[in-house]
This record gives C-alpha cells, structure tokens and sequence, in this order.
C-alpha cells in the first residue's frame, strides 16, 4: 500500500531541520480555518528510521492478501488498480510556505520513518529548504486542508500528504502532493471533469475515461517526484468530493475498471465537444498515431465525416445531426479584425512556437493550410518577416487573450475560415464559423451525454469514441485472474 521512499536517515542531517519543519509557524487572516493550537507535542528523537506506515488502520483492503499471494508481479498499473499502490497526485511545486490541517488524529514520518502522533487541530507548517520528505498519514475518513503562503488552498484532501524540497532549474521550493488510491482519486476526478448534472452511463464513462488516463500517464511527472499534476494538464483533482453524489456514484460503480488496448491501458483523451466528428490523435503534441483507437470518428447516428471546403460548410450550418448537439458549444461564429489578429500573432506567435524573441511584424495572410478529415490540421500565417505554419491543436495557442493562458478565442480545429478584405484587396475581418469546444481528440462528453440519453451504456460510448478497445475489470478475488471482460 506505502509508496514511502524509505531510506536511512543520513546521521549528518541535523534532526533539528526536520524538527523545525514540523514546527507550528503563524499563518495570518485565516477566517475559513479553524484557530491554531500552540504546540502540543515536545520534539521527538527517531528510534527507528525503519519503520515503516501501519496501513491497515489507514486504508481497508481486505483482498490484498490474495493479491500478495500471486507469485507473477504485476505490471504497474495493475498494481494501482488493484490498489496495492496509491497515486502521487502533485497539487504544488515551488512554493515557499504551505500549511496543512487535518480534521482528525494523523501520524507524521519524516523520510519514511515514524516520527510522531499529530493531533486533531494542530497546524503543520512547513518552510525553507527541507533535506527530508516529510509524510502525514490521515486516519481513515479524515481529510486535510492545506494553505499555500497562508492563502486557502481549494480542496479538502483524504489519505496521506507528502512534502519535500525540490531544488535546481525550475520551480524551486516545497512540493506538496497527496497520496490517495486510485478509486478515491477517480471520485474526485470524476465530479471536477463533468457535469454531475450530466446521465448516470455518461458519468460513468468519464470515470472509467478518468481512471484509464491517469493508469496511462503514470511516468507524466516522473521528474517533478510525483505520478500526476492536480491541474487541467493532467486531470483537474481536488480531493474528496463534499458530499456523496452522482460523479461518486459513477466512480464506485465503475470501480477497477479501465479500458485497454493490447493489454495496456487507453490514454482516454477527453473534450467537452467535438462537433459532430473528433479528431486524430495527431491533433495533440503527445502525438497518439501509434495508437489506433485515437482515429477521429463520426459522432452521429448516421452520415460521414465531411471533407473538402463545401461540404465541412454544409456540416457546420447544421445544428442537431450529432450526439453532442446538445451542447452550448456545439456549433459557433467567431471574427477578429485584422488588427485584433496582429495582436494575437505579435502577443502569442512567438510563445506557441517556443521562440520568445519572435518579431513576426503585421499578418498578411490566414489560411487553413491542410486538413485532417473535417478539422483544420495545418494553419498557415504569411507576416511581414516570415511565413509560419501551426500544426493541430497547438493553433489554438495563437487565439488567446493576454494572462488567459488556457482560454482559446478559437473554441477548436473543426472551423471554416472566411476573409473579408477591403477594395484593395487587404483582409480587414476574419470570421471562423466552426464547431465543437476542445482539442477533439477521444471521448467528446456531450456526445457521451447525448449517448446516454439515447439509450447507450458506459462501454457503449467508451468504445464508440475508443475503437477496437476492451473493458478491463481489474479482480482481487481469489477466483479471478486476468479475467478481460
Ligand atoms: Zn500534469
Ligand atoms: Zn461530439
């Protein structure tokens, strides 16, 4: 169950830093939590570096013996699912102080090690450089808090946090990250990714889609020192839902299922709205040709994917021919002025491309240079000083405002572009008529709403966006071995 990095405890350390960062630090203007405590416990000497986390008062899991007992180890995302590993989710990196409140009895370790009892309404802080990884274990049920420099940190978090020191390029400062099984990470997951309001079979494709990409994606943040971010770059995760409902519903009746593809688990990619057709997995930097299911497919009940100018026209004038036509975003109109679209290149070209000091000068062209299916694959930007070409959905990039890093004005790749120019023939409007709100690759949610609705099953919809993709049920009872139903 631990994933604590166990090691010895370097005898030069001096146990007076650990014991510092464990110190109960002052935190200001802090109306949401409860008072601070003054400190309760005297500092302890480790006895014993070795110890290691007493799980079974913190986590059940009564079929672990079983699993324990198979001889033939598992791949490592089976031994997540199974729940014998918990997930590393990193909630920050590179801060200078954080606080953590627990609203129950917990335990601390500092490298593995058992160092002491925490107790209800005490405050642990921690600052500066840390040579240890300190780790505080909730009791079962119990959640954490947590205050970033003394601001309130959304979320309320079960099982055990862990907080270390990372230095050198990048980020430096405290990383705090939160240990939960794999099923507790999808409920949060799960209410954080889609409406609760959506169908109970959509709710529970998006947590099979949800547990399937983390189990995907563990080495994301191999370097960081944790499995998966709590952010939209990986899965937005905020812990522990408030109160038990659909999105949690949906995970527990999805429990240890994933889908896989040649034995390994589907990097679900999902969206909000695909607009009648996905996209291929091309379409994202990962770049997913190599997995067949991450073909774009049709989202209707019938018809094609359109190609060529007229008939992508056609399909984007129509507005209730796909399962995700229900969506708000299914269909829209967006236009810039030329000056609106310099500033965007000037503002953005630059960072899209990873060349800061990019100096493109005024656009004298936009055109989509080459299409995927019904999607814009190519754009092309003619300027004053140079010719650029965007790839898939990294054009998005170039259509945001100023300090919005993750809104695009440009909702998705599936988009006829028209110009209107003036009597010298100079463009003055550029008007993207377009469809679906996303990056398009994978599972499109209104689609799998639209899905349910009709009458479609959690496998149904996973393996209509997945192709060629199988259930996977992950069983730990004694019967069961690689059972792929
Ligand atoms: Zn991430
Ligand atoms: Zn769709």
């Amino acid at each position: 169950m631990t994933r604590l990095r166990l090691r010895p405890i370097d005898p030069l350390i001096p146990l007076v830093v650990v014991l510092l960062a464990l110190g109960l630090g002052g935190t200001e203007n802090e109306a949401e939590m409860p008072p601070e405590q003054p400190p309760t416990a005297a500092p302890v000497t480790i006895s014993d570096p070795f110890i290691s986390l007493p799980s079974a008062s913190l986590r059940e899991n009564s079929q672990l013996s079983t699993l324990n007992s198979q001889p033939a180890a598992l791949p490592l995302w089976r031994e997540y699912l199974s729940g014998k590993r918990d997930l590393r989710v990193g909630l920050v990196k590179g801060v200078s102080k954080l606080s953590l409140y627990c609203e129950g009895d917990f335990q601390i370790f500092v490298d593995g090690a058992f160092l002491r009892d925490g107790n209800q309404g005490e405050y642990i802080t921690f600052s500066g450089e840390m040579k240890e990884s300190v780790t505080l274990a909730a009791e079962e049920g119990e959640v954490w808090t947590v205050r970033i420099d003394g601001r309130p940190f959304p979320g309320r978090y079960p099982g055990k946090m862990e907080v270390f020191y990372a230095g050198g390029n990048g980020e430096t400062g405290l990383t705090l990250l939160n240990e939960v099984s794999v099923e507790e990470y999808v409920a949060g997951v799960a209410e954080k990714e889609m409406p609760s309001s959506f169908s109970l079979e959509a709710l529970r494709a998006q947590s099979i889609a949800a547990r399937s990409y983390a189990l995907s994606y563990l080495d994301r943040h191999e370097d960081d020192g944790f499995d998966l971010c709590a952010g939209t770059h990986c899965q937005v995760y905020r812990g522990k839902p408030d109160t038990f409902g659909p999105a949690q519903a949906a995970a527990f009746s999805t429990r240890r299922q994933i889908i896989v593809y040649e034995g390994q688990p589907v990097r679900t990619f999902y969206h909000s709205t695909c607009g009648g057709a996905t996209a291929d997995g091309l379409f994202l930097a990962e770049n997913s040709t190599n997995r067949a299911y991450l073909c774009g497919v049709l989202d209707a009940k019938a018809g094609a994917i359109p190609s060529g100018e007229k008939d992508i026209s056609r399909f984007l004038s129509e507005r209730s021919s796909g399962y995700c036509s229900i969506s708000p975003k299914y269909r829209w109109q967006v236009s810039f002025t030329a000056r609106e679209v310099d500033g965007f290149i000037q503002a953005n070209l630059g960072q899209v491309l990873g060349q800061p000091w990019l100096r493109p000068g005024r656009v004298k062209s936009l055109r989509v240079g080459r299409r995927h299916g019904a999607r814009a694959e190519v754009l092309e930007i003619d300027c004053e000083y140079g010719r650029y070409s965007l790839q898939g959905n990294t054009m998005r990039w170039l259509f945001h405002d100023a300090g919005d890093k993750f809104a695009s004005r440009l909702m998705s790749t599936l988009f006829s572009l028209g110009v209107q120019r003036d009597g010298s023939g100079e463009p003055t409007r550029y008007v993207f008529t377009g469809g679906g709100w996303g990056h398009g690759v994978g599972m499109c949610q209104w689609g799998a709403e639209g899905r349910a609705r009709a009458g479609a099953s959690a496998t149904d919809i996973l393996s209509a966006y997945f192709p060629g993709t199988e259930l996977w049920t992950e069983k730990v009872s004694e019967e069961s071995e690689d059972t792929n139903e």
